[in-house]
């Protein structure tokens, strides 16, 4: 697996690169985004000449958040699109297997519906791939072979870790004011003690209607909605999700300084990220793809 995976920050600059054209070049495009601050605790990474952000997890978890770059797919979906339900993109088949294969495990990809469910990838894997699941728990020995990948636009990436087991998070605002961040420790067999959130929407370009700024609000205080007069715009408000998350990470135990946010925005950052929201139904989806054992 160590010639396929590599983390890096050599990356940027490897004259002796044999990637396919220009994937080290747009790697150091995401790395030119990455705050100071976050370095770390995310790293710049190739997944067989594709590049990711790779969150840094204690051994022997490992999990990465891909972008759009790197992949076969074209148009609206350029390049690395992982959604393979729509049907709408025949070659996201084909970045996924590029996936499965650089890491050496299978890919569970729960049908997403902003619900609440969350369960074991090796259970879901045994189960029907219709079935509606918004969060996945990762044990090395329970789900061996497995790995969990979750999609993206928008939403937040979300991985929980504690010593035993990690659980990756489909996070929307639905499923941040429902609870699914508290149901995902709930489903560990380890208390968490980190929380990672990955590329999403950032409070610069979340707009939302007062009634769900209201509840927003009432859930988790009024510090997640920018209530100051030049940041409502008309009846629309912004909510800030990064501060819901971190509020939902303090609720089961974890504090604020080991909540590791990436903080960067996908509407904000459009070339890297496929935006639900800056871009239209149209569009593709990024991956939370996590795995256990392997070299490190
Ligand atoms: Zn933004």
């Amino acid at each position: 697996m160590s010639s396929t995976y590599r983390v890096s920050s050599e990356a940027k600059t490897d004259s002796s690169c044999t990637h396919p054209a220009g994937a080290c070049g747009t790697a150091s495009v995401i790395g030119g985004r990455l705050a100071p601050e976050v370095t770390p605790w995310f790293a710049l990474g190739m997944l067989s000449g594709v590049p990711v952000i790779e969150a840094k997890l204690p051994a022997p978890f490992r999990a990465v958040f891909t972008t759009r770059l790197g992949g076969q797919s074209e148009g609206k979906f350029a390049a690395f699109n992982l959604d393979e339900r729509s049907g709408l993109d025949p070659a996201a088949s084909a970045n996924r297997t590029h996936l499965s294969q650089a890491i050496g495990r299978r890919l569970v990809s729960p049908t997403q519906v902003h619900g609440l469910r969350v369960t074991g990838t090796a259970e879901y894997a045994a189960g029907s791939p219709e079935e509606p699941c918004d969060g996945l728990t990762l044990h090395p020995l329970l789900d061996q072979g497995l790995a969990p990948l979750l999609l993206f636009a928008d939403c937040l990436p979300i991985i929980l870790y504690g010593e035993a087991d990690l659980a990756v998070v489909h996070g929307g605002w639905r499923g941040l004011l429902g609870g699914i961040v508290q149901r995902a420790a709930s489903a560990m067999m380890s208390a968490p003690g980190g929380m990672i959130v990955g590329p999403s929407i950032g409070p610069c370009c979340f707009t939302v209607a007062e009634t769900v700024a209201e509840t927003f609000a009432a859930r988790y205080g009024e510090a997640v909605v920018r209530s100051a007069a030049e940041e409502v715009l008309g009846e629309v408000y912004r909510v800030d999700l990064w501060a819901a998350v971190d509020a939902a990470a303090g609720e089961i135990g974890i504090s604020s300084s080991h909540v590791r946010n990436l903080r960067l925005c996908t509407a904000c950052n459009r070339d890297l990220f496929y935006s639900y929201r800056a871009e239209g139904p149209l569009t593709g989806r990024q991956g939370c793809l996590a795995w256990a054992g392997g070299e490190a």
